[in-house]
This record gives C-alpha cells, structure tokens and sequence, in this order.
C-alpha cells in the first residue's frame, strides 16, 4: 500500500521531512563516503564574505554549485566538499564602524583595535550562522560542519606560507608609486577591487585653466601682452600639485591672440572650444614649447611637501630639492588630441601617467592632499575633501583670472567598492605582489580552463589578464590577515615569516602568547632579532587584501603544507569545478588563478560557471537603501526550496541577469512541481484501489503504444540530461525535464486514465502501472 497523498500538499512542509531525515541519516556524507574510490571530483566552494545576512543571491550560487557535484556523485564519482567562509577584510571592518558611528581610521585606534576586531570576529559568527541555516535549508549539500574560515590561525598560516613562497621567489615588493586609494577607508586597493567599485554618469567638473608663461620665456614669442598656456582638467583638486605642463611633441599648437592676452593651445582643438575674440597669431610644434617656463598657480611652500624625483640606478628617488622649484612645459607621447586643449596637466603626486611623467623629467613632486583626501596648507580650501575643495579652488582661480571656462562633465569615476567614497591615484608606498612577472602564464593558464558562458574566457577575464598589472595587496587596516613582514629598526632589513613554527625559531622572540591569535594588535608586539645586526624587528603594520585570503582556499582550506601534504596527488587540487557570479572575473577568479599561477604554475580550476546577476521585479539592483530586497527565508517559506531552486536553474541562462520576481517561483511551483506531484498522486489513489504491488522483477515490455511513447521519451530525456550536465548546462537539462513531466501529465495520464479506471486487473492496466 502507497501511503495516500492528497492534491493539496505543502512543499514547504514536505521538504522539512526531508532535512530532518538526511540531518537524521546523515545522508550527506554517507553519499559521499559511499563512493570512495570511485573517479575524484573537486568543487571549490567561493567563501560569501559573512558581513552581513544572506541575500539572494548567495542562494543562486549554492544551489548552482550544488547540482553538479550531486550528478557526479549519482555517476559514481567521489565528490568531498566543503563550505567555507570569508570573514576578514574592509566588508567586515566597514559592519561594525556603521554600529559604532565611525567615521575615520583615529576612532578606530582610539576605541582600541583589540576590541574593536573582537567585534568583527563576533559579528562574523553571527551572520555565519543565518548563512548556515538558509544554506541547509535550501539542500545545499557541502560539508558545513568542517568549514574552511579564513580567521582561523590554520589558515592565516597557509596564507603566511604562500607569501613566504613568492617573496623567496622575489615577487614580493614594497613599491612607491601612485595606487588607487580610499581616502575614507584610509587604505590603498588592488586594481581588482577598483574594477567592482566604477559609477558611470558621475558629474565632475570640467574645467580650462590659464598657466601664464614667466616673462623670461615671453622673451622669444615676441608678444606684447600676457601669454597663457591652456590646459584642461576634471579634477581642479589636483591643480594646486601641479609642477610640469605636457605638450605632443609632434602636433600643431597656436598662439591666439585675444583682446588682453594670449593663448596656446592644440591648433586642432581651437575649432571646439569656440573662443570668441581670440585670432590666430603664430603657429608653433610642440617639442618648440619644451621647457618654456610658467608660475604656479597657488605656492607650493604652502603644502610644505615638497621633492624632487629622479632615478639613479634604475631606482626611484624622492628627495627635496637643492634649487627652488621649477615649473615647465615637457614632451608626452600620452597627450591625446581627442578632448580638452592638447596641454595636459601634470601633477606627479597623483595619477599613474603623472607620476612617470614625473621620474622620466625629474620633475618636482608636491603633495597638497593628505591621506584622509583633505587639503593641506592655509589657503581657503585648507581641511576640505578634494571633491568639497574643487568649487573653492575654482574661485580663487576665477578671481585670479585664471580660470578660462567651467563646465560639468559626465564620466565614469571609480569609488571605493565597500564604502562608495571616490577614490584618489596618491603616490604612497606599498606593498605589492609581482604578478606581471607570471602574465604569459595567467594567460595561457586560461587556456586550460573552460568558461561558461564561453564567450568569458577572452573577454571579461582574458581581457583583465592581458591588462595585468601589479597586484597591490597591502591595506592599512586592522581586521584581516596581518602581513607576515618584520623590519629591522635599525638597519631596515626586512624578514619575511612563512609560519608559526619558523617564527617561534627566531632568536630573541618576544611576546607570541599562547593559545595564538594571529590578529592585531597581538601580533604587532611580537619582535624579535635582525638575522643581519641584531637589533629588534617589529612587523609592519599592513594587514592583506581580503582576496588574497579567499584565492588561497585551494589549499588554505587544508592548512597546507603543514597539513594535508598530498594536496597534489589526492584529488583535491585542483578544482574540477567553481562556480560564482560574474563579477568575480575581477575578483575571486582572478586570485585564485594568480596564487596557483604564482605557487605551483598551474591553474587551479578546470570548469567555471558563471552567473549573471539578480535584479529585482523591475530590473534594479537591489539594495538595503531601495528596500527592494528579496530575501531567500521569505520565499522559501512560502513557496519552498525547489520551487525557488527549479526557478533559479531553468528561468534564464546562468550568465544573463535575472529579474526576480516571486510571483514567477509561485508559478513554477504550481506548473511543475504541481504537476508531477498530481501525476504521482493520481498513480497512488488508484494503485491503492486496486491494491497494486509494484514488483522488483523487470516487467514486460509494454504493447501498448502510449506506453512505448513515454518510455521512449524517459530514455531519451536521461540521455539528454546526461549529456547536457556533463556539459555543466543546468538551464537545458531542466527545461527537457520540465517538458517531458507536461508530456507525462498532459498526454500520457490524460490518455491513459482509462486504462486505470477499468474494472478488471488485465495486462494492459499492469502494464499502464509499471509504465507509470
Ligand atoms: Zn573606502
Ligand atoms: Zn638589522
């Protein structure tokens, strides 16, 4: 006898008795173990970074993440997998200053870091928590319970290990040069998370300014009046650290001659500006202009941060200048004749262009702005934010008649990806990983991988790898993996610390308290003897970039090499599969394919798919600020976790974005699950009635043409499905089986519903029976 079901049925429910019976069987593991020494297979799971509730989208990427490896185990394969998790790093940082009121990196010292990364640590383990349920609670099968966590001294450990090994290797350095910095977060950040903070339509000033031209060179242009060079700029803040004017060496530039004054700018680009009253006077080539000198236009003594760049040895120098300073027009094979007046601004202490500039033409180096982003110095923008300081700069320059024209333009601008401030190119030191030195390998290590969506592999991440630059990873911030970099106070040798065991061997170690934790402001006391005079070693003070951390769970999540030694040759490394969304092309992709790269020269992943990003009902973002969040208990509780899985395989290909709307996982649940819940309901409230056994013996082929039918389609949809999950193509393998559950309900129980309605127990209705 079936045990009866009614029509009416609560999935929800349902699945509750479920859970708790695998929870019970501890079905989960069982089917793993069941297939030791079968073919290995190896997800990866990308850590969430627990800084705040589950969204949505952490459930897309689980149950996506799930299907696979399940399918794999069903063909036989061995298919460990752990869950891991993400806790350090400015997400977390950024949570518990919200909760403080924090607003800058002194509140942080003055509250005391101890504390105030004993908060990051319990808020992670809070939110862990509610990832862990919803994570069950959707049939996520990983191994929650051995979880790798990135604040664990195991795994900082390893991550102390990989960098000892690059730094051996010389990929380690500390660099002075511009880097993306978060003026607010008081931080630099890599070009990768630069890549996820972009904001397009942000309005900028847009702006031309006049550099008058020092009497001396007005001496052979032959004029009789003041000549000013125009130049152009969307940052005014940057003006006062101007110290050099930049032509193309090989373009037209004009002189312009105006009621009062004089003009030059790119003879190309007169025609755009439309500058009444000026006529065209003289022409000159820009290498004639080299060296022409022009005055400041604030003084730079006022900003007191003054120096000279200049390279001895291949080796930058920056040091204050034995001659006053010196303002003067060079060549630049950068300035472009697109936009602006063909006269680039050059303010070394910031951006990337400027700053070369400023070694190639030992140009001075002025630096008006702090690392809060506030102006430096006593004139009225003094104290402000660069951005708040720009409309004051613009006046004193107007009332100086110095400011030509002021617009506002639109233009792509990058902010901080956690906390939304823009950023600034500061020049400032670093620490950085060497990562160019490994670019053809990234780049033919892709070749190894397979994408999906393909169309990935040579665009979004071939494209950030061909790009590659130098991986900034040093952030001046409290919670995260400390840099394992000691410095000698006296001679300034630097000793990089690849594990716990190799720092108790230090001579004269101070302070490493047991049991460890290997967090500031713990691990900043630990000192101990230079290799090279002796004297005392203190650690630097920067933490890592949080990607660094979750690149490196490859291994990390094993606490290799101290651990787990036969990473290589056990399956585990590397992953025959990853999946996440496609934001993280420039994220974990990218530091997972690094640090393998960097380590052991290979890739680590072999299959990845990528998922495009949920939008809400109408196509947003959704955000806490819109109040547009869906969140996953809410459907799930409603509808169930099938319907929402089954919803998120087969709505829309994996890669494109998806705007959902509950009402259509209502509809899923009621056009499918409903569906073959109906037909199975049907089978039982019949095979009841008519007390039938199914028997464990093959039956008869059936003579029944509709009963050949469906068996025909069953075997062809497994062979469909088969094939198509070999090919990690989810969204196909659903919607055939959401095709044939119509073609069984709508065709064959429609047609076939007599058969069972029939008295008499004949063949052709033991036939319909086993067929169903
Ligand atoms: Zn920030
Ligand atoms: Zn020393």
């Amino acid at each position: 006898m079936f045990k009866p079901v009614g029509s009416r049925v609560s999935f929800p429910q349902i699945e509750e008795a479920i859970l708790s019976f695998w929870q019970k069987g501890d079905i989960f593991k069982r089917s793993v173990a069941a297939r030791q020494g079968g073919p290995g297979f190896m997800l990866y799971d990308g850590p969430p970074t627990v800084n705040g509730s589950p969204a949505l989208h952490h459930v897309f990427m689980s149950v996506f993440k799930d299907v696979i490896p399940r399918y794999k185990t069903m063909k036989g394969f061995y298919a460990p997998r752990i869950a891991g998790w993400d806790t350090h790093g400015l997400p977390v940082e950024l949570e518990i200053e919200k909760q403080l009121g924090f607003s800058s990196k002194t509140q942080i010292e003055q509250y005391g870091i101890d504390r105030f990364n004993e908060m990051c640590r319990k808020s992670v383990y809070k939110y862990l928590a509610e990832f862990d349920e919803i994570l069950r609670r959707v049939g996520y099968w990983v191994d929650f319970d051995n979880a790798y966590i990135t604040l664990s001294p195991e795994y900082i450990e390893s991550c102390w290990w990989a960098i000892r090994q690059m730094w051996d290797k010389g990929l380690v350095y500390q660099g002075y040069r511009v880097t993306p910095h978060c003026p607010r977060c008081g931080t630099s950040l890599s070009s990768h998370e630069v890549a996820q903070g972009y904001k397009e339509n942000t309005e900028d000033p847009s702006v031309y300014i006049k550099f008058k031209v020092t009497a001396k060179s007005l001496a052979k242009l032959h004029v009789d009046k003041p000549v000013y060079l125009l130049a152009w700029t969307t940052t005014p803040w940057t003006l006062p650290g101007n110290t050099a004017l930049a032509v193309a060496p090989d373009a037209e530039y004009v002189l312009l001659k105006g009621e009062k004054d004089y003009l030059i700018l790119a003879a190309s680009l007169v025609a755009t500006l439309k500058l009444d009253g000026y006529t065209a006077e003289d022409k000159i080539i820009g290498k004639s202009l080299s060296g022409t000198k022009y005055q400041p236009l604030f003084n730079p003594h006022d900003f007191g941060v003054e120096r000279r760049m200049f390279v001895t040895e291949g080796k930058l120098q920056v040091q204050k200048p034995v001659k006053k300073l010196e303002y003067r027009v060079i060549c630049g094979e950068f300035v472009t004749l697109d936009e602006g007046t063909g006269i680039v601004h050059i303010a070394p202490a910031f951006g990337e262009v400027d700053f070369e500039a400023g070694k190639e033409w030992e140009l001075d180096f002025v630096q008006p702005v702090d690392l809060q982003g506030k102006m430096i110095g006593t004139y009225s923008f003094a104290g402000k934010f660069v951005k708040d300081a720009d409309p004051i700069i613009l006046d004193d320059l107007a009332s100086r008649g110095l400011l030509l024209r002021r617009e506002i333009v639109k233009h792509t601008y990058p902010f901080c990806w956690r906390c939304e401030t823009p950023l600034l190119y500061y020049a400032k030191t670093t620490w950085y990983i060497r990562t160019t030195a490994v670019k053809d390998r990234l780049l033919s290590g892709n070749e190894e991988i397979n994408w999906y969506p393909e169309h990935i592999k040579y665009g979004r991440f071939g494209d950030w790898l061909a790009n590659n630059i130098d991986w900034a990873f040093s952030r001046e911030r409290y919670w995260g993996t400390p840099l394992p970099v000691w410095r000698c106070e006296k001679c300034g040798a630097f000793e990089c610390v690849g594990g716990l065991d190799e720092l108790k061997g230090k001579p004269g170690l101070t302070n490493l308290k047991e049991p460890h934790d290997l967090h500031r402001p713990y691990v900043d006391e630990i000192t101990f003897a230079c290799s090279k005079c002796g004297s005392r070693m203190k650690r630097v003070p920067d933490v890592i970039d949080c990607w660094f951390d979750s690149g490196a769970m490859p291994f990390a999540q094993n606490h290799y090499p101290f651990e787990n030694k036969l990473m290589m040759e056990d399956g585990s490394f590397p992953a025959d599969f990853i999946c996440e969304a496609v934001d993280q092309t420039r994220g974990w992709f990218y530091s997972l394919h690094a640090i393998s790269i960097l380590l052991f020269d290979r890739p680590c992943f072999k299959n990845v798919i990528c998922l495009g990003h949920i939008l809400d009902a109408k196509g947003e973002k959704m955000s806490k600020r819109k109040g547009n969040v869906v969140y996953p208990q809410d459907v799930v509780k409603k509808y169930g976790a099938d319907a929402l899985r089954w919803y998120l395989y087969t709505a829309s290909a994996p890669g494109n974005p998806r705007q959902f709307d509950a009402k259509q996982v209502d509809e899923v649940s009621r056009s499918f699950l409903s569906t073959l819940w109906n037909v199975y309901s049907f089978f039982v409230m019949y095979a009841n009635i008519d007390k039938h056994e199914p028997s464990s013996e093959p039956f008869t082929p059936p003579e029944a043409e509709l009963d050949r039918w469906i068996l025909s389609e069953l075997n062809q949809l497994i062979a469909d499905v088969d094939t198509l999950l070999t090919d990690y193509n989810l969204t196909d393998s659903g919607r055939k089986i959401e095709s044939f559950v119509d073609g069984l309900s709508n065709w064959y129980v429609r047609r076939s519903r007599r058969r069972f309605w029939k008295s008499e127990n004949d063949d052709d209705k033991l036939s319909a029976y086993n067929t169903l």
